[in-house]
C-alpha cells in the first residue's frame, strides 16, 4: 500500500512540483488548492499524512488544522504546515495549531520528503521504507549509514543527500540544475561547481575500495548512479 498524501496548496506551481516528487518517490498523492476542497477530500478519504499550507483562499490552514483536530477521525492525523518567511512566522510557530512539523518557504524538494518520511515514521512506521537498495550499495535513511559490499562508507550531509537522491532514482540522469534544486532548494545561489566539488567527494568515497566506478558522468548531461 501506497502512502496516501494530501497536498493543500492554492499555488498551483507549487503544488504540482510536490504531486509531482511525491509520485516519484512513490507516495500516493492528491491536491486540493484550498482549505474548504481539503476538509471535504479529508472526509471522502483520510489521508497518511496531510501537507498544509499556512495561506489559503477560504479556510487558512490554520484553520483547516482546527478543524481537523476537532473531528475524531483526523484527530491523530500528521500534519506538516507550510509557512511563509515573514513577520508572521514566529508567530504562527508559537501558536498552538495541532501540526505536527513546520517547514519554511522557500525549501528544497529533499528537505521536505525527509520530514515527511520522519513524521510518517513517527504516526506509522510500517508505511515507510527505510533502506534503498542498488547494485553492492546500501542507504539507510534512519541512522544515516552507507555500505558498499558491506563496508562502511563514510559521507558528509550533502554526499548523503545526494546518494540518497541517486538512489531514488538509479540509472537516471540528474542534470546540474536538477541536483541544486533538489539538494539545495531553488531560491539559494549555488555554483554549477559546487555539484562537480560534492559529486566528486561522493565518487571517492563510494569508489575508496572499490574497482567500479559507482557514478557515470555523462558529458553536458550531468550524473547518475550506475544502476546496473
Ligand atoms: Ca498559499
Amino acid at each position: 500500500m501506497k502512502p496516501y498524501v494530501l497536498i493543500v496548496e492554492d499555488e498551483e506551481a507549487l503544488a504540482t512540483l510536490l504531486h509531482y516528487n511525491l509520485g516519484k518517490e512513490g507516495y500516493d498523492a492528491d491536491i486540493a488548492s484550498d482549505g474548504e476542497e481539503a476538509l471535504l477530500m479529508v472526509s471522502e478519504r483520510t489521508p497518511d499524512l496531510v501537507v498544509l499550507d499556512w495561506m489559503l483562499p477560504k479556510l487558512s490552514g490554520i484553520e483547516v488544522c482546527r478543524c481537523l483536530r476537532a473531528t475524531q477521525s483526523a484527530q491523530k492525523l500528521p500534519i506538516i504546515m507550510l509557512t511563509a518567511r515573514s513577520e508572521e512566522d514566529e508567530r504562527v510557530r508559537g501558536l498552538d495549531t495541532g501540526a505536527d512539523d513546520f517547514i519554511t518557504k522557500p525549501f528544497a524538494m529533499t528537505e521536505l520528503l525527509a520530514r515527511i518520511r520522519a513524521v510518517l515514521r513517527r504516526a506509522n512506521p510500517s508505511l515507510i521504507e527505510d533502506m534503498l537498495t542498488c547494485g553492492d550499495l546500501v542507504l539507510d535513511r534512519t541512522t544515516h549509514r552507507v555500505m558498499r559490499a558491506d563496508v562502511d562508507i563514510p559521507l558528509g550531509p550533502t554526499e548523503f543527500r545526494l546518494l540518497e537522491h541517486f538512489m531514488s532514482q538509479p540509472g537516471r540522469v540528474f542534470s546540474r540544475t536538477q541536483l541544486i534544486d533538489a539538494i539545495w532548494g531553488t531560491e539559494i545561489d549555488v555554483e554549477i561547481r559546487t555539484v562537480d566539488v560534492h559529486v566528486g567527494r561522493l565518487r571517492r568515497a563510494l569508489n575508496a575500495n572499490a574497482e567500479r566506478d559507482a557514478i557515470r558522468t555523462i558529458r553536458s548531461a550531468g550524473y547518475a548512479l550506475r544502476a546496473d
